[in-house]
């Protein structure tokens, strides 16, 4: 059985590994490479708790168990760190308490099962173990459906670029830009989240400022002088000591506009979307993975499943 995947972000590269499990011959279309889309400027911020208030967000640990899954696989393959699972400092209380997450140093609260991933390499290391399993990536825009007419299957996990596909123009969702600042600072032991958050990185000495939430939008290009006005005040609260910033980046997340939960759909018998992870894509892309290939094998449509 034969599988394209349309992107090759987080969601494309997670469904190419449970896929190529199962035993199906996968290739990946992505004009952008590995993690050219949303996936590769995402902070890597992954825990049960996101959101203003911190509630717990539906199926989180089995998300996070899911994507802990590919991390090792990702570090298993390239043989370095990949994520630090020191927990993730937040400094404002959530309404309800969880039994892991604890006051931490007078003013904030370690969430435990808090993890900083480091996206280009755990997107790099996933890649490659996709590669060793016989996965083929080919720099290319798919413009129609029709051009992967030979393939059994065809998965779209083409992240904002879904909404170039007619065949997805009913789905319900939102776009919404995020612009990140890379910022020299301090030895971080883990990332910081309140109003705005610090991630760490995978080179020291360097952090992630995140995150705007631009719901509208003319351009997707970075603006450094809107991401500096809107992140740097967030950012000192939390951390006064950050120094020069280094770069502005920017990508577009896609919602699932009807509820918080991501998108997994099945077009046609042979034609499955899988998008709509908003800010959750860490949280929700490797169990989406999986549910996608059981959905495929037993021909059933998870959607009501995952409403
Ligand atoms: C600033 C910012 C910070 C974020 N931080 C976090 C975070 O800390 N934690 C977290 O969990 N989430 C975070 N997110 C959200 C996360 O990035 C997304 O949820 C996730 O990347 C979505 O993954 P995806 O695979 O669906 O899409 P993408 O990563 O966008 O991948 C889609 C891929 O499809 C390719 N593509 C598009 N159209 C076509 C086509 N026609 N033909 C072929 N290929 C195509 C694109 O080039 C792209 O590589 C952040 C997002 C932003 C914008």
């Amino acid at each position: 059985m034969t599988v394209a995947i349309i992107g090759s972000g987080f969601c494309g590269l997670a469904a190419c590994y449970h896929l190529l499990g199962q035993g199906y011959s996968v290739t990946l279309f992505d004009p952008l490479g590995v993690g050219g889309g949303a996936s590769g400027i995402a902070c890597g911020l992954m825990h049960p708790y996101p959101g203003r208030e911190g509630r717990y967000s539906w199926k989180a640990n089995e998300g996070i168990a899911a994507t802990r899954e590919l991390l090792e696989v990702a570090q298993r393959t390239l043989q370095q760190p990949v994520f630090n699972d020191a927990g993730i400092l937040r400094m404002k209380p959530l309404l309800t308490d969880y039994p892991d997450v604890v006051p931490h140093a007078s003013t904030g609260y370690l969430i435990q099962s808090g993890i900083t991933v480091f996206t280009q390499l755990y997107l790099q290391g996933l890649w490659l173990a996709c590669k060793a399993k016989g996965a083929v990536l080919y720099p290319v825009k798919i413009d129609r459906l029709e051009q992967l007419k030979d393939y059994d299957k065809v998965v779209i996990a083409a992240g904002s670029g879904v909404a170039h596909f007619e065949e997805c123009c009913d789905l319900k969702l939102r776009y919404v830009k995020g612009q990140i600042l890379t910022c020299k600072g301090p030895l971080l032991s883990r990332s910081i989240v309140g109003d705005g958050y610090i991630a760490m990185s995978e080179t020291p000495g360097l952090c992630y400022l995140g995150a705007t939430y631009e719901r509208t939008f003319t351009s997707e290009a970075p603006d450094l002088a809107f991401a500096l006005q809107e992140l740097q005040p967030k950012a000192a609260n939390l951390l006064p000591q950050l120094g020069e910033v280094i770069e502005c980046r920017a990508a577009v997340r896609v919602m699932n506009a009807s509820h918080y939960v991501p998108l997994l759909k099945n077009l046609d018998e042979r034609t499955w979307v899988v998008t709509g992870m908003g800010s959750r894509g860490l949280l929700y892309h490797a169990y989406y993975a999986k549910l996608l290939v059981q959905a495929m094998a037993e021909k059933k449509n998870l959607e009501k499943l995952i409403v």
